[in-house]
C-alpha cells in the first residue's frame, strides 16, 4: 500500500516539496511516483504512464539511462562529497563552454534558483545600480527580487506574487510585458542610468511555452550594451534542451544563416538538462564579470555542495550524450506530436494554439492566436484544461498538471509513443 496524499499532506506542506507537484491547477491528488524508465513512469499503484513531464526538463535521454546510472554510481563508490575542486566538474564546465561560447566562465551551483540569484547579485555588483527588469510571465526560481509576477507556479496558483517578499526586495524589479518593444525602450528612456540588468528566459516556458517575437532578444542586447546593463540569459529551462545550444543557438545560427552578427548574453544560467536528473545548475558568462566573484572578486557566492561529484557525473554523463540525433529525433517527434494533437482538436472543433519554441512546445486551448505576453498566455481555457488533464491521465498519459508549462520529450520517446499520446487527445477531443 503506498503511501497516499493524506499522509503526505500530513508531513509536506500540501503533500509535495515544489507546488507544481500538487494538482491545485487540475483538482485532484497525485499518487506518487516509484520509479521511471525511458519514456515511462510508474506510480505507486504499479500504473505505467508515458510521461511528458520529464522531471520538469532534465529527463532529456529518458528516465535511467544505463550509461548515466553507471557514472552515478561508479561516482558514488569514489566519494559523496568532498568539499573540494574535482577534475570532473572543470570537464562538466568545459562541455558547457564548449557548447555555449558566451559561457566564457562557469560556476557550478545545485539550483537554477541560485543560479539566477547569483547573476543578479552579479549584475548589480559589477553596474553599482539597483534595477532590475524581468518580464511577466518569466520564471526565474524562487529567489525575493525575481518572484515577481512569475508565471509557473504562481499562474498555476492564480496568485500574482509571493507574500513575504518585503517591498525593499522588489522595489528595484521593473516587470514589463514580454515582447513589447516600447515599453522595454521606454523603460531604457526613464531608467537606463539605474538598470543594473535586463533578465529573461532566453524563449518563455512557464507561461506555456512561447516563441519569441523576432528581434526581440537582439533588441534587449543592445539596448543593455548601450546603456551599460547586463543583459542575463536565463537557459535554466531551454538549455542543451531547446536546442544543441539552447535557444541562443537557435538565433545564432538563424543569424549565422542571415550573415547577421549574433547577439550575446552577457551572463547566462543553466539547470535542468546539465545535471541529468541530479542537482547541478551554473552560472556562465563573460570572463571580466565572472571574475568579479570570489575569490577573485567582490561579489559573493558559496555552496557546500556545489559541484557535487555524484550530481556532476550524472550531468557529464547526460551532456556527452546528447549528439545531433537527439534533437533531431525531438525534433522531429515534437513535429508528429503536434501535427497529431493539434489535428484531433481541429477535427474536433477546439479552439487552440500552438506555443513553439525549437524543441519545446505546449497547447493553449481556447485561444486561436499563440500567445506572446503573460496577458495573453492567462486568457487561455484552464478549466477544460484540467477536463483534458484528467483524460489523458486516465488514458495512461502523464501531462504536466498545468496549463502553464511546457511538455517534455525525451530521446526514449517513440513513434509509438506519440501515436498514444495523439489518440488519446483524440478521444478526449470528440
Ligand atoms: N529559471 C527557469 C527558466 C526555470 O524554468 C526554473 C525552474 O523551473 C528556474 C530558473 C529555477 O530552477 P530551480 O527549480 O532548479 O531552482
Amino acid at each position: 500500500m503506498s503511501i497516499r496524499a493524506d499522509r503526505a499532506a500530513a508531513i509536506l506542506p500540501g503533500g509535495v516539496n515544489s507546488p507544481v507537484r500538487a494538482w491545485n491547477g487540475v483538482g485532484g491528488e497525485p499518487v506518487p511516483i516509484a520509479s521511471a524508465r525511458g519514456s515511462r513512469v510508474t506510480d505507486a499503484d504499479g500504473r505505467e504512464y508515458v510521461d511528458l513531464v520529464g522531471s520538469w526538463g532534465p529527463a532529456i535521454l529518458g528516465h535511467t539511462h544505463p550509461t548515466v546510472v553507471q557514472a552515478v554510481q561508479e561516482a558514488a563508490a569514489r566519494g559523496l562529497s568532498f568539499g573540494a575542486t574535482t577534475e570532473r566538474e572543470v570537464e562538466l564546465a568545459e562541455e558547457i563552454r564548449g557548447r555555449y561560447a558566451p559561457a566564457e566562465r562557469v560556476r557550478l551551483v545545485s539550483t537554477g534558483t541560485e543560479a539566477t540569484m547569483t547573476a543578479i547579485r552579479l549584475a548589480r555588483g559589477a553596474t553599482g545600480r539597483d534595477v532590475i527588469v524581468k518580464f511577466a510571465g518569466c520564471y526565474h526560481g524562487h529567489s525575493d527580487s525575481l518572484l515577481v509576477a512569475a508565471g509557473s507556479g504562481l499562474a498555476t496558483a492564480g496568485v500574482p506574487d509571493s507574500a513575504g517578499v518585503t517591498k525593499g526586495a522588489a522595489v528595484d524589479t521593473l516587470v514589463l510585458p514580454y515582447g513589447d518593444e516600447d515599453a522595454l525602450t521606454a523603460a531604457f528612456a526613464e531608467h537606463g542610468q539605474s538598470i543594473a540588468a535586463v533578465i529573461t528566459e532566453a524563449a518563455p516556458a512557464n507561461m506555456g511555452t512561447v516563441q519569441p517575437p523576432a528581434g526581440f532578444n537582439r533588441l534587449i542586447a543592445t539596448l543593455c550594451r548601450n546603456e551599460g546593463a547586463v543583459f542575463i540569459v536565463d537557459e535554466v529551462l531551454t538549455g542543451f534542451r531547446a536546442g544543441p545550444a539552447g535557444y541562443w543557438g537557435i538565433e545564432r545560427d538563424a543569424d549565422l544563416t542571415a550573415g547577421v552578427e549574433p547577439w550575446q548574453p552577457d551572463l547566462v544560467t543553466f539547470g535542468k538538462v546539465i545535471g541529468g536528473g541530479m542537482p547541478v545548475a551554473a552560472l556562465g558568462g563573460r570572463a571580466d564579470l565572472m571574475e568579479q566573484l570570489a575569490p577573485l572578486g567582490p561579489v559573493y557566492q558559496a555552496g557546500t555542495l556545489s559541484g557535487n561529484p555524484v550530481a556532476v557525473a550524472a550531468g557529464l554523463a547526460t551532456m556527452r550524450l546528447l549528439t545531433d540525433d537527439v534533437y533531431t529525433h525531438l525534433s522531429a517527434l515534437g513535429d508528429r506530436l503536434i501535427a497529431g494533437v493539434s489535428g484531433a482538436f481541429a477535427d474536433a472543433g477546439v479552439t487552440h494554439s500552438v506555443g513553439r519554441a525549437g524543441t519545446l512546445f505546449s497547447f493553449f486551448l481556447g485561444l486561436a492566436d499563440a500567445p506572446v505576453t503573460f496577458e495573453q498566455a492567462a486568457a487561455q481555457d484552464t478549466a477544460a484544461f484540467a477536463r483534458f488533464f484528467h483524460a489523458m491521465h486516465d488514458a495512461g498519459i502523464y501531462l504536466p498538471p498545468s496549463a502553464f508549462e511546457t511538455w517534455f520529450l525525451s530521446h526514449e520517446h517513440t513513434e509509438a509513443d506519440v501515436d498514444a499520446i495523439v489518440a488519446a487527445a483524440s478521444a478526449w477531443a470528440v
